[in-house]
């Protein structure tokens, strides 16, 4: 008798459900994987987090080998033709039953709703992405959380009642036969982001020892002072419960704390606060605002001011600083994610939805749902979004975060030779002669007022 697991963001082998009940059978199992290419370009993604996952499988493979478990690579291009496919493998086994941990996204779970009407055999599947099971929190009135204070109350509170306590290393298979890892390691990708479990627990266990000091470091673009685990997060290859349990034993008042533990518990909640978003609320998660009455703006449609956004030649530094650092390393500073993602729907007024593309393309750590809430906040299009009214200027964010100019220095080297009062506005006093940077593509005072103004009648005109 055999078990069949299939894995999909949930790259890992401890605090796994799917692959941990599979185990506990006592029967053979095995596990499956696989990008479905078409469906994964269709849906935005891109190289960079591909090259992760690829490493990820690398080492789960031989991960699994160690469990018995062999992990089967999965080919066909599409969802529809992965049902197919992962259908095909059970009858190839005559597996008794399959598993897997359910995904939220609109494509995802429509998927795995046809499998489950197709399926000739027993499906079983879990819950493992979120410290709180999406759709289960609700208001007073039972309707889902629209505002996230009041979300992270009660999160908070249901947290300190229960103890967390991730699933372990599930035991071993039989004694099924497993071959070599089907998917080579990139040994570039690899130095940036080590995927293998160990590699991935050590840079959890560091960040455990910084995280008190998170509140100070976290705004600070030049410095390591974020965990960095988000691409970890993004493919599974570590959970949210990993996380919270790994910190509560070094912390166990983390759920009251309202120093750097307490704000980087915040940033955890905050991604369980977009899950359950995308659940409740499926449209967001297909292409529409949260907001209904912001469909239909104007937006601003030159492919010359995106292009120049997107390569990091906006001429304003701190934006072109971010850009370049995403481009270069895929991978873009918190702050500086609110910065261009402000300054290209507000000072440029480029839909929202472009940059979102963007960086789901980019991101190493390109995550649907957080992804959405963070477009639609900055673009006040989304859920306890920034008013319309209220846009980061972002010369004085840079002033603000980036101080003497260090983050600015290191992804615009053109701009090195300038002292910590210039470099945040070149051009603020005029021009620079042999400066090799574009003077700003916008006037900031001008285009925020502009976007303010488009706002307020799009609404007007909605009444
Ligand atoms: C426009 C925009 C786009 C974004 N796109 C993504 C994305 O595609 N994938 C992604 O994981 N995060 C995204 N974020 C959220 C946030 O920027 C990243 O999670 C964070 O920068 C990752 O770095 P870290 O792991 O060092 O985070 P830390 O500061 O160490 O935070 C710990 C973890 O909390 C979660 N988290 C932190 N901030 C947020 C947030 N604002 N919303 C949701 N979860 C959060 C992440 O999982 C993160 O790994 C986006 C934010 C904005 C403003």
């Amino acid at each position: 008798m055999t078990q069949v697991v299939w894995l999909r963001s949930d790259l890992r082998v401890q605090d796994n459900p799917a692959l941990f009940h599979a185990l506990q059978t006592g029967e053979d199992v095995i596990a499956c994987t696989g990008i479905a290419q078409q469906t994964w370009q269709r849906h935005r993604r891109g190289d960079n987090q591909a090259t992760l996952i690829n490493n990820r499988c690398h080492h789960l493979a031989a991960e699994l080998a160690a469990l018995r478990v062999p992990l089967r690579r999965l080919a066909a291009p599409t969802f529809e033709a992965q049902i197919d496919e992962v259908l095909g493998l059970c009858g190839q086994f005559q597996a008794k039953a399959l598993h897997f941990n359910v995904q939220y996204e609109w494509d995802e779970a429509q998927r795995d709703q046809a499998l489950a009407q197709r399926a000739p055999l027993r499906v079983h599947s879990y819950h493992d992405q979120c410290a709180i099971r999406p759709g289960t929190l609700k208001t007073g009135q039972g309707s889902f959380y629209s505002v996230f204070t009041p979300f992270k109350r009660r999160w908070l509170a249901l947290q300190s009642e229960q103890m967390i306590q991730p699933l372990g290393t599930p035991p071993a298979s039989k004694a099924m036969a497993c071959t070599p890892s089907e998917w080579a390691l990139n040994a570039q990708a690899e130095q940036q982001w080590p995927s293998d479990t160990a590699s991935v627990h050590q840079r959890l266990n560091a960040w455990i020892s910084l995280a008190h000091r998170y509140d100070q470091t976290r705004d600070l673009p030049s410095v390591d002072g974020t965990s960095q685990l988000s691409p970890y997060l993004a493919i599974g290859a570590l959970s949210a419960q990993q996380i919270l349990h790994a910190l509560a034993m070094e912390h166990p008042g983390l759920y009251q704390d309202s120093g750097g533990i307490g704000t980087f518990v915040s940033e955890i909640c905050w991604r369980d606060f977009y899950r359950n978003l995308i659940v409740e609320v499926p449209r967001v998660s297909r292409d529409q605002p949260f907001k209904l009455e912001t469909r239909g703006m104007r937006w601003n449609t030159s492919e010359q001011d995106f292009d120049r956004w997107a390569t990091g030649q906006t001429g304003i530094p701190i934006v072109d600083a971010a850009m370049r650092q995403l481009l270069a390393t895929g991978w873009m500073h918190n702050r500086c994610r609110m910065i261009v993602a402000m300054f290209l729907t507000k000072n440029l007024f480029i839909h929202w939805r472009r940059g979102e593309d963007f960086f789901m393309r980019h991101l190493v750590d390109a995550d649907l749902a957080s992804n959405n809430g963070g477009w639609q906040w900055s673009a006040s299009t989304g859920t306890d979004a920034a008013p319309y009214f209220r846009v980061m200027n972002p010369v004085t964010q840079s002033e603000r975060f980036d101080p003497e100019g260090t983050y600015i220095r290191r992804w615009v080297p053109e701009l090195n030779a300038l002292g910590a009062k210039r470099i945040h506005a070149p051009f603020a006093q005029g021009p620079v002669h042999g400066l090799d940077y574009p003077a700003p593509m916008v006037d900031l005072k001008v285009s925020r007022q502009q976007a303010i103004d488009n706002f307020k009648a799009h609404l007007q005109e909605q009444k």
